[in-house]
């Protein structure tokens, strides 16, 4: 008699963690029905502990309804059997979405968006690393990335049957470190792209006996992981409106606008983009990795970097994007591009103008030429962030009290675990974890 085969039912929560439970793939009932699912679940840390107090203790029941879109079936992990999962929004019992999914948090925004005319084209590029013994090779050398093979050859092709659409693989610039770049598709498949990635990659590391790690540092000195956010506007009939060669930036003033609501609510939105106490050693100056609010053309110390094109680009107007650069993978990518969905919005709705193009690195201004062109500095550490997210009342405003309770209490509770640690420790925990 051949066991029945498993299908895990899935959802990413607070912390970036995917969490689920499994059933036969040859069940029906799970296609209509989901299965059963605890709220005090989405206040779970990322090390296994559920933050306390929190709303929920003991008391209700949820459901994880798939989403029959977002099945992965992949065969041939070496001594695994398949990987079979698919990706659920977190609902009540009637069916309805809860207002603590983060899934479901991203398609309401998207419903907005789409209310006001737009749809988004994104996509997530992620870097990652490789620890162990290999050694060390110059930066995007081939033997840098010849020393991660199979692994990055086959987690190519595990990339592409999973359907996320791989375009890149490469070595990075810091010692082990990796990145993989998808292409873009609509919001929703983008940010479920952004997790099946990085669960794809966990199980065939695993499977090989490699350790991998998207952290956003993995020791205080390393090269940060990043999550880049790619982002085109397309207007309601699917017609891209972000490249204007006559405008500055060469952006729409749709595309402009909605920029600008990046960088008016970046602080807050770093709440959710770099959402752990080992965040905020990634997002120091001279790091690339973004540490001042302003927009810029082929500048990676700017937050939002307007991606050039080649000149041989052959639709440019499809091509063309912008990057949210502040993000990394402690953060949940569903409600990640949920805030900047949301920030755009605000930014198109207020009309904002295109904030000034900063291309050189803000921290190699003076303080006064900062202020000059409204260069502010991003939160420097978790409870900064936090402390942003409630002074913006447009941001707070667009979340529950039930979800901003859990929210807070989980995040308080998360650099409350840390306190004390110094920086090594801190990378070690969430290096292990993430
Ligand atoms: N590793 C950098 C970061 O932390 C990004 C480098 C790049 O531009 O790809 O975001
Ligand atoms: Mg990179």
């Amino acid at each position: 008699m051949t066991p029945p085969s498993l299908l895990a039912i899935l959802t990413t929560d607070l912390v970036a963690m995917t969490r689920g439970r499994s059933v036969s793939a040859d069940a029906q009932s799970w296609r209509t029905q989901g299965v059963g699912w605890v709220p005090a679940n989405i206040s779970l840390d990322p090390f296994g502990a559920i933050a306390s107090p929190n709303p929920y203790g003991a008391a209700g029941d949820m459901r994880l309804l798939p989403d029959l879109d977002t099945e992965v079936h992949l065969t041939g992990i070496p001594g695994r059997p398949d990987l079979h999962f698919v990706l659920a929004d977190i609902t009540a019992l009637d069916g309805t979405p809860w207002q603590c999914c983060p899934r479901s948090i991203l398609r309401a925004a998207l419903a907005d968006l789409a209310a006001a005319g737009f749809q988004l084209d994104v996509s997530f590029e992620q870097e990652f690393s490789l620890p162990g013994d290999a050694p060390a090779h110059p930066p995007f050398s081939l033997q840098a990335h010849r020393t991660a093979e199979p692994f990055l050859s086959d987690l190519f092709a595990a990339l592409d049957e999973a359907g996320t659409d791989p375009e890149t693989i490469l070595a990075e610039y810091g010692a082990q470190q990796f990145e993989v770049t998808t292409g873009p598709t609509h919001a929703l498949a983008a940010a479920d792209r952004a997790v099946v990635i990085r669960e794809v990659a966990r199980d065939l590391a695993a499977a090989t006996g490699r350790r991998i790690s998207f952290a956003p540092k993995l020791t205080p000195d390393g090269i940060g992981n990043g999550v880049h956010i790619h982002l085109s506007l397309r207007d309601a009939t699917g017609h891209p409106v972000t490249y204007d060669p006559t405008q500055p930036g060469n952006l729409t003033a749709e595309a402009a606008a909605f920029a600008a609501g990046l960088v008016r609510h970046m602080a807050a939105l770093c709440a959710f983009t770099a959402p752990s106490p080992v965040s905020y050693l990634r997002l120091t100056p001279h790091h690339w990795s973004a540490a001042y609010a302003c927009i810029g053309e082929r500048n990676r110390e700017a937050a939002v970097r307007i991606c050039p094109l080649p000149a041989s680009a052959r639709d440019p107007a499809r091509s063309f994007n912008f990057e949210y650069r502040p993000a990394d993978a402690t953060a949940n990518p569903h409600l990640a591009l949920a805030v900047l969905v949301r920030a755009g919005l605000a930014g198109l709705r207020d009309k904002l103008p295109l904030p000034p193009l900063v291309n050189t690195d803000p921290a190699d201004m003076t303080a006064a030429e900062r202020a000059a062109l409204g260069i502010v500095r991003l939160p420097d550490s978790l409870p900064s962030a936090l402390a942003a997210l409630k002074a913006d009342a447009e941001v707070s405003g667009w979340f529950t009290p039930l979800f901003l309770e859990t929210y807070f209490g989980l995040k308080k509770h998360e650099e409350a675990l840390s306190a004390g640690d110094s920086a090594t420790a801190l990378c070690h925990r969430y290096s292990a974890a993430y």
